[in-house]
């Protein structure tokens, strides 16, 4: 395995903005971003646009917004400028050109006259024959003089690089020893027939593809390792062939582990793969997604000792400090969405109080709860009461909902303990403690309202719990009472009364 111990690591994120930033997208970006972290490096986000038709900048603006949510910023980038830019491949144009150019002078590559069509038509004849879907050579016998008369009277066309005929070895972080064997590499287009309106820009040479544009900026950008989804390794070959072309140094790849659904199927809308502002808006905090995201395929090094005392809960700084390629994963990982609620959960349980206030309080005007209405240390405490509640922050004002409704509502699990037999003298002995105790309701009055229930009605354990806390919040579950009715104060708490009382008819 490589080890890195310089400050000259440089890795980039480049994703194609045909969409929303993806789960999946957002786990390569955090691997590279802890990489260059933990190096001291640079990580370069670059937006690969050169398929126009689906690329758009509405999707350009989501997924840098996303990243910057996500918190994972990068130190180059079509907004953060840098020296080895433009970030944009729609902008690099001309660079293609005139590499592609090289590649063509060089008679590595050649023009392709061969139209969509007639390829899908070769392709599907040789798989019928049981050959090859290679492409047969047919323009690679045109000379170049005469390609470019064809060129010239208006013919259209695309570069394609002579393939080697030879095996190509890729020693990946993560794979290991990866062969392509000679030929299955058929040869391929580095740059496509322009559709009309594009032969402007493709300066004469068409119009530059993913494989071609991947190297020259890979190359130009001086990227040290590449660390990318699996579903890119087959691509490698052809970009080694282009490395080799021009004499370059390979960086490092490491091909992660693909992400599967946890039905075991390829990760989609069904099981898991939202993207990421969808997981965001919905109550999920980003140290929770990332450190979630960054253990599908990656292990710490077993002798790591997060400071949360959970092998698996980790702080984006102490991923930064451990995270190695070596941790990286062959197996496939599972996106299980119940683990990541677990983990969201030990977030607002653990971060601190005024930081999921903070984040809680949109959740709360969202439910139609004018927070600022209430005295911040009160709304703090009810949080603080509730978030060992949930797993989710939109989650909390339903769970919290006694505090702010105007009526009270009687569970069903709740109004089954009022029944009881034993129950019978409880609603009223509460009725008159609470009447006539001082408007304040402390922590030590509810003890002594407990134990005054429990002498008179001669209960205990929860035969003396559950119908006094069905009675004064209408619910079978929550945290300690002797917390939660101080918190309500005494009026609230004797209306809640009244109105289960009514409800329950005891
Ligand atoms: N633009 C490619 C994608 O979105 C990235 C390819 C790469 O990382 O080399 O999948």
């Amino acid at each position: 395995m490589t080890s890195q111990s310089s400050s000259s690591v440089r890795v980039r994120y480049a994703p194609s903005p045909t969409g929303y930033l993806h789960v999946g997208g957002a786990r390569t970006l955090l691997f590279n971003y802890l990489y260059a972290k933990k190096y001291g490096g640079i990580l370069v986000l670059r937006i690969e646009d050169t398929d126009q038709a689906r690329s758009t900048r509405e999707h350009e603006k989501m997924i840098l917004s996303d990243v910057q949510r996500l918190g994972l910023n990068y130190q180059e980038g079509p907004d953060a400028g840098g020296s080895v830019g433009p970030y944009r491949q729609s902008e690099r144009l001309s660079i293609y050109a005139q590499r592609a150019r090289e590649l063509f002078d060089r008679d590595q590559a050649y023009y392709c006259f061969c139209s969509d069509s007639l390829l899908t038509q070769k392709r599907e004849l040789a798989m019928k024959l049981g050959k090859s879907p290679h492409y047969d050579g047919t323009c690679a016998r045109i000379s170049k003089d005469e390609a470019l008369k064809r060129l010239k009277a208006g013919e259209k066309a695309g570069l394609r690089f002579r393939a080697y005929q030879k095996d190509m070895v890729l020693q990946d972080e993560v794979r290991g020893r990866v062969e392509f064997k000679a030929g299955s590499v058929g040869d391929f287009l580095i740059t496509r027939t322009p559709s009309s309106g594009e032969e402007e820009i493709a300066e004469g040479i068409g119009m530059p593809v993913y494989n071609f544009c991947c190297v020259i900026d890979d190359n130009a950008m001086g990227m040290t390792h590449i660390i990318r989804g699996e579903d890119h390794l087959s691509n490698t070959a052809r970009q080694l062939m282009i490395y080799e072309a021009f004499g370059w140094k390979t960086p490092v790849f490491a091909h992660t582990a693909m992400v599967l659904g946890s039905d075991r199927q390829k990760l989609s809308k069904r099981n898991g793969d939202t993207s990421v502002f969808e997981y965001l808006d919905s109550g999920y905090m980003p140290e929770a997604l990332l450190n979630f995201l960054v253990l599908l395929g990656w292990w710490p090094p077993n002798d790591f000792k997060p400071s949360s005392g959970h092998p698996e809960i980790l702080s984006v700084d102490e991923l930064a400090q451990c995270f190695n390629l070596d941790g990286l994963q062959k197996a496939p990982a599972v996106f299980d969405v119940q683990k990541l609620q677990w983990m969201n959960g030990q977030y607002i349980k653990h971060l601190p109080l005024d930081e999921i206030v903070k984040r809680a309080k949109p959740f709360f005007v969202k439910a139609g709860i004018e927070v600022d209405k209430y005295p911040a240390d009160w709304f703090a405490q009810v949080v603080d009461l509730y978030r060992v509640e949930v797993s989710l922050l939109k989650d909390l004002p339903k769970a919290a909902a006694l505090f702010f409704d105007a009526s009270v509502t009687l569970e069903t699990a709740a109004q089954d303990w009022l029944k009881s037999e034993k129950s019978q003298p409880i609603p009223g002995l509460i009725s008159g403690f609470l009447e006539s105790s001082s408007a304040s309701l402390t922590a030590d009055d509810v003890a002594t309202m407990q134990k005054m229930v429990a002498e008179k009605a001669g209960v205990k354990g929860k035969e003396l719990f559950m119908p006094v806390r069905a009675l004064t919040t209408g619910m079978a579950h929550g945290p300690e009472l002797k917390k939660v009715l101080p918190l309500l104060g005494r009026d609230r708490v004797l209306r809640h009364v009244q109105e289960i009382r009514r409800q329950a008819g005891v």
